[in-house]
């Protein structure tokens, strides 16, 4: 029902979940899906949209070096493998847009950049600035440098207050289900998806899970966190499938999704 309005948006913010862009087991870019999100990319820029994108994975790409994933790294070994995996990811995403003539500009940031005002103006401007000379700005957490103290911990914040930032009306995160579920649809195959949250009540909140994987730490629990954001900001925010084909082009066709509208 809302679908359409996502076309008439000024500025889009898309996060990318680890899962999408990254295969854990191999430690390589998974590059067909991302040519194919990029031609969404394209598509929202050639109507003069701006799409900024926030991206995962670089732990997750970067993780294959010590070979014992499945057990989770300790803090020190994330840092490094997302020291690594952060370069893979970024030539990923260089060649992929570069194919379509558009070029991107990397932009790491930690709690102290969001949170101190003039660190914040200056993320803006540099936001802004990419967006205005045709460069997508592709945006992570700086993993190696944040600590337990300074980390913002996931990207479905970091995404949410980056659409708070640039004043986006749509931010939107892709991940590896339709959206929020009465219940974990892995669990109970009976789990409804909810369609629309207009407020995000306890019953809403009792929905989350907890974060399941060992090299990302988002979760329902951190994408609810994230609504609150961008409804308290007037924005709208949408949760979608990305591993299919064109996810963009499939919520704008009206796919299944979750959308938390502004209060
Ligand atoms: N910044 C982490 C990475 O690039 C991911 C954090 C998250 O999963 O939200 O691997």
């Amino acid at each position: 029902m809302f679908a359409g309005k996502l076309d008439s948006a000024r500025c889009l913010v898309v996060k990318i979940g680890s899962a999408l862009i990254a295969d854990v087991d191999t430690g390589e870019v998974r590059s067909p899906w991302l040519e194919n999100f990029i031609e969404d990319v394209v598509r929202c820029f050639a109507r003069g949209q701006q799409v900024i994108i926030v991206t995962s994975g670089a732990v997750a790409l970067g993780s294959r070096n010590y070979n014992r994933r499945d057990k989770g790294l300790r803090t020190e070994e994330k840092q490094t493998a997302a020291a690594i995996g952060q370069v893979r990811l970024m030539r990923a995403y260089e060649q992929a847009l570069k194919r379509h003539g558009l070029g991107m500009g990397q932009v790491l940031l930690t709690n102290e950049d969001i949170e101190d005002q003039h660190r914040r103006l200056n993320v803006r401007s540099t936001l802004q600035q990419l967006l205005k000379i045709g460069a997508v700005p592709v945006v992570n957490e700086n993993d190696t440098t944040a600590t337990a103290e300074t980390c913002l911990g996931d990207n479905d914040r970091l995404a949410a207050w980056i659409a708070e930032l640039v004043s986006a009306e749509f931010l939107i995160l892709l991940c590896n289900v339709d959206g929020l579920s009465t219940e974990d649809p892995h669990v109970n195959p009976l789990a409804r998806l909810v369609t629309e949250v207009r407020c995000i009540t306890p019953e809403i909140d009792a929905m989350a899970g907890h974060p399941v994987t060992h090299y990302s730490t988002g979760g329902m629990v951190t994408k609810l966190a994230a609504a609150r954001i961008v409804m308290d900001a007037g924005s709208t925010m949408v949760i979608a499938r990305g591993n299919k084909p064109h996810p963009l082009a499939a919520i704008e066709n009206g796919g299944p999704s979750t959308w938390f509208l502004p209060r």
